[in-house]
């Protein structure tokens, strides 16, 4: 298939003209224009994706467990799957504080610029403090208590109680596995229905991708520049070094560690890693939310990256709501750069406190746009950092918020390579059959597209 046809090739042709006209629009002052008639398309391609989170978090997990043979096999793969997402989350924290340590952001930021970000963002500051308060008054084991929701429809009506619903749905599948198979059948058959028909639904809706990154990315970057992109400059040249040492912290995870680890570990080649799972990556980089390109990691992961339906299906919904390794070295590296850039030194007892209190955070972050600076704080208070410190960071919060969820979603789905491969369940993959089906009107005609591939849960 030529170049241009394949989805992520025009995806990121879309992002460069959404970067390159956010570019121009913040310098001729058309923030109006593009917030009125250019954002509302990036909003409706992310409201789709996220419309459709919560179906596919239900459906594929419930049908992934109540096809596993056991409650053995669940364990076992449930065991493996958090296992490695805990180690990869302690790879991050661990090159996070290393980088932030060695190169001392904190000391490039002039003191009169500090007292400006504070000012500016003081208001900010008390919103998210507010939230964050919420979360750390509420006693140690609170976090297990939110994890069960009093009431199913009301976790489900909220994209950010994604792991309440990943909860729900490993509880109905794993009653779905205990009870006669032939009382199961059915809510099976319906479970697996709606997964199909969310699948296709993943299809249809990505072919309007390129449309809806070019207006996320143009609105990101006029939202940012606001009517004076002079400021944004000023803004870069203190924080340049922070940014960039996260952004390198990410490129070690991304293009250093999970390279390793799929190397090690499975047959999958790199050349097939990559682009298997650009646009996955690339709606990831758009939305900031790793709930939203989830349907999208989904559907790279199994006919990209040869990873079988009964790995990812359960892999990957527990990934995007626990798993978040761009998230927990994001944190890492803004805790320490605030210490650092308040004057405060941290000892090596306070930096391995970040280390766990990381994980959990990273754990218990929502998987929507912006979420990891409210866990934050929580980080923040712990290490007796003032919270108020986070209004340093959050003028550049959105492009790294974007590179990290862009990480997150990388993460996830080289564990779910790792777990197919050793459960026996990596295929060998067809090649970039996402863009195939796009562009060659199978999703249109329903022929020979992932609906009918996928194999009915007796048959798995
Ligand atoms: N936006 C990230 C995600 O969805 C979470 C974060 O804010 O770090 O993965």
């Amino acid at each position: 298939m030529p170049w241009y046809k394949q989805l992520h090739w025009q995806i990121i042709l879309a992002l460069v003209l959404g970067l390159v006209y956010g570019i121009i629009a913040a310098m001729q002052g058309w923030v109006t224009f593009t917030s009125n008639w250019i954002a509302p398309f990036g909003d409706i391609f992310l409201n789709l994706l996220m419309l459709i989170a919560i179906p596919l978090i239900l459906a594929s997990l419930i049908t992934g467990i109540a096809s596993l043979a056991d409650v053995k096999k669940l364990s076992r793969i449930g065991g493996k799957t958090i296992a490695i997402y805990l180690v990869t989350t302690t790879i991050a924290l661990v090159i996070g504080l290393t980088i932030v340590n060695i190169m001392q952001p904190g000391s490039f930021v002039p003191p009169e610029m500090r007292q400006q970000l504070e000012q500016t963002y003081a208001g900010e500051v008390g919103e998210r403090q507010d939230l964050a308060q919420d979360a750390a008054e509420r006693g140690p084991l609170q976090p297990l208590v939110d994890i069960v929701p009093r009431n199913f429809f009301g976790a489900a009506s909220d994209n950010g109680n994604m792991l309440q619903v990943v909860f729900v749905a490993f509880l109905m599948g794993i009653g779905l596995m205990l009870i006669p198979r032939k009382k199961a059948e059915p809510l099976i058959q319906f479970f697996d229905s709606l997964n199909e028909l969310v699948i296709k639904l993943v299809g249809i809706i990505m072919l309007t991708a390129p449309i809806g990154v070019f207006a996320l990315i143009a609105d990101t970057i006029t939202a940012i520049a606001g009517d004076q992109p002079g400021q944004v400059m000023e803004l870069l040249g203190a924080l340049g070094f922070y940014m960039l040492a996260v952004a390198i912290g990410l490129a070690i995870m991304v293009f250093l560690v999970y390279p390793a680890i799929l190397q090690l570990f499975t047959p999958r080649s790199l050349k097939t890693f990559f682009p298997g799972i650009a646009p996955a990556q690339l709606v990831a980089f758009s939305t900031s939310s790793s709930g939203a390109t989830l349907p999208v990691t989904m559907e790279c992961a199994e006919k990209n990256l040869g990873v079988s339906e009964e790995v990812s299906s359960f892999v990957l919904p527990l990934g995007a709501t626990i798993n978040m390794d761009g998230t927990a070295l994001y944190q890492a590296v803004a805790a320490v750069f605030i210490a650092q850039t308040l004057g405060m030194d941290l000892t090596i007892s306070a930096q391995l406190s970040i280390v766990f209190i990381a994980v959990l955070a990273s754990i218990g972050t929502a998987a929507v746009p912006s979420a990891g600076i409210v866990m934050l704080v929580i980080i923040l208070e712990s290490i007796a950092v003032p919270a108020a410190g986070i209004a340093l960071i959050l003028g550049v919060d959105r492009p790294l918020d974007m590179l990290r969820t862009m990480n997150n979603v990388t993460g996830d789905a080289m564990v779910a390579c790792v777990v197919a491969e050793s459960e026996g369940q990596l295929h060998q993959p067809s090649g970039d059959r996402l863009s195939e089906e796009l562009m060659e009107g199978d999703l249109a005609e329903g022929n020979g597209s992932a609906a009918t591939e996928r194999k009915t849960p007796e048959a798995r």
